[in-house]
């Protein structure tokens, strides 16, 4: 089948080189001319495990091209994919101006039917507004479908080709057929196809993710609750997290969520409510709560140094939202680095992927270490805000050596309290008992 992807962003270029994958013609569009040049060169522009395999084997098979040309990279195409940004408007709802001036476009362009799927989350009557923007200038039938992604970053070449579920929201047959011969090769294990109408369908994504963020944010309530009565959050965590009706997952404490799904889309689902003047309590608080988690940690950092950071060096691991990607969108380390800053510390960071794009942020606000135990050196304290496998069992002997002085902040509980004591560190996590060396 030949298949096209409007947006080559990491939803995009997921979509676009796993469909080619599994043997189809895709081209992928994007306005940005970079990014469209460096991938045709051949160039990766994110950092995705596994992805780069897939991405240089169909572009050398010829199944997975690049343009910046909406009319070229969609003629011929069945299925036309939107897989572009919905970032929050100014009152927090998802902004459509990308969606909805493609769909602008589309009508102009299209030359035969085409099933268009709104493939990035957009709420509830996106699919109508983008029918509408459409039928304006076709000339051609078409289908609009809403197919929301599951996808994590970081994992997200295995989400895509093994999903646990399909999402097609559409009341055309026509649509649905073709969808399901689409699919067909990543659902062969049973995996289910769930066919709905679009509303639902739209629906469907806002409340996964706003159901993941509470149950993180519920975590973290727990955890702030045992700092305060003497419990043990690890301890409670396996608790209930061995009950099958909860489930193991997403119920690790922290320094709250971040990334560029989970806060927009709380908000928008939020706005939605508002918009059909619903009012959604529990969306209200997760929002509430996990803006308080996030730089959770400054003040505890601040009253440990006496009251004041001012003249001190935070040594920062972990830059990118979540292990295994570069996305920085949201990510707790930037909200902590300006507290940090606010408050008058040096920050020095590391990450293993994610210094580009804070650079493009931030620039010399902070400085850059090589490796881990270089932005240790001399450091004050270390903060952790991201759970990246290489700081799981670091060279505690090297560690300590590079730190000024043994005072470890973990925003991700990588550490066991006992182990800590032992080598004699000050270490303050999230939920858990404050270990402090005997002096
Ligand atoms: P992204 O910002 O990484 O990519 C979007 C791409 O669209 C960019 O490359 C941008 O240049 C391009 N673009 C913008 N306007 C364009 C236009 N007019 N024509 C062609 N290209 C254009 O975004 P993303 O993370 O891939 O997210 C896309 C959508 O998917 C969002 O709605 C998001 O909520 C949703 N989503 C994201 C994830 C995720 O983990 N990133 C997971 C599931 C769903």
């Amino acid at each position: 089948m030949k298949i096209a992807v409007v947006g080559t962003g990491y939803v995009g270029l997921v979509t676009g080189t796993c469909f080619a994958e599994t043997g189809n013609y895709v081209t992928c569009i994007d306005i940005d001319q970079a990014k469209v040049e460096s991938l045709r060169k051949g160039k990766m522009t994110i950092y995705e495990p596994g992805l780069e395999i897939l991405f240089d084997r169909n572009r050398k098979e010829s199944r997975l091209m690049f343009t910046t040309d909406l009319k070229e990279g969609i003629k011929g195409a069945e299925v036309i994919f939107l897989a572009l940004p919905t970032p929050p408007g100014e009152d927090g709802s998802a902004d459509l101006k990308y969606i909805l001036g493609v769909a602008d476009q589309l009508g102009h362009v299209m030359e035969d039917y085409a099933v268009i799927v709104d493939k990035s989350t957009v709420p509830v009557g996106t699919a109508e507004k983008v029918n509408a923007a459409i039928v304006k200038n076709a000339k051609v039938p078409f289908d609009v479908v809403s197919n929301p992604e599951f996808l994590r970053e970081g994992v997200a070449v295995d989400d895509f080709m093994k999903p646990d579920r399909v999402v097609i929201g559409t009341k055309s047959e026509r649509a649905k057929e073709i969808m399901e011969r689409l699919y067909a090769p990543l659902v062969r294990q049973g995996n289910p196809i769930i066919f709905m109408d679009e509303r639902s369908a739209e629906m469907t994504k806002y409340a996964a993710n706003s159901f993941l963020a509470m149950k993180i944010t519920f975590m973290n309530e727990i955890a702030n609750l045992c700092e305060i009565a003497g419990a043990d959050v690890d301890n409670v965590r396996k608790g209930i997290g061995t009950d099958s009706r909860i489930g193991k997952r997403f119920l690790f404490p922290g320094i709250g969520y971040g990334g560029s799904c989970f806060p927009k889309d709380v908000q928008a689902l939020g706005q939605t409510a508002k918009e059909y003047g619903y009012d959604f309590k529990i969306l209200k608080s997760v929002m509430l709560v996990n803006e308080r988690q996030k730089t959770k940690l400054v003040p505890r950092l601040k009253e440990y140094f006496g009251g004041s950071l001012k003249g001190k060096t935070i040594a920062l691991w972990g830059l990118a939202f979540k292990p295994h990607t570069d996305d920085i969108r949201e990510a707790p380390a930037l909200y902590n680095i300006k507290a940090l800053k606010r408050a008058g510390a040096k920050v020095v960071v590391f990450d293993p992927e994610a210094v580009a794009n804070v650079k493009k942020e931030i620039g010399k606000k902070v400085k850059y270490a090589k490796n881990p135990y270089e932005a240790a050196q001399d450091a004050d304290a270390l903060m952790i805000m991201t759970e990246w496998p290489e700081f799981r069992t670091p060279d505690f002997e090297k560690l300590s050596a590079a730190l000024k002085s043994k005072v470890i902040f973990d925003g991700r509980n990588l550490y066991e309290l006992k182990d800590m004591e032992a080598m004699g560190y000050d270490y303050f996590s999230i939920g858990r008992d404050t270990v402090t060396a005997k002096k």
